[in-house]
């Protein structure tokens, strides 16, 4: 969940535990990602696009209960 004052970004909250991210100068500083789910005809949710935040901490113990692990791909350029 992300928090703006007006076009600048104030707050990372991770959607999952609740966790208060560190951001300074609107630059998160710990890892976090965010997630959108797009949902089609077939599910309940047609139509609906859902956003959360997630922290590295709460990513890697969710995707670590994965049958099948995540698929990575080297960025080949970090900005
Ligand atoms: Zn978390």
């Amino acid at each position: 969940m992300r928090k703006y004052k007006g076009n600048c970004l104030t707050s990372v909250i991770c959607n999952c535990c609740g966790k208060n991210l560190v951001v300074e100068r609107e630059i998160v500083k710990e890892g976090v990602t965010r997630i959108y789910a797009e949902w089609d005809y077939f599910s309940e949710k047609d139509g609906e696009i859902h956003g959360f935040d997630i922290c590295e901490e709460c990513y890697d113990r969710i995707t670590s209960q994965f049958k099948y692990p995540v698929s990575v791909v080297q960025k080949t350029e970090l900005l």
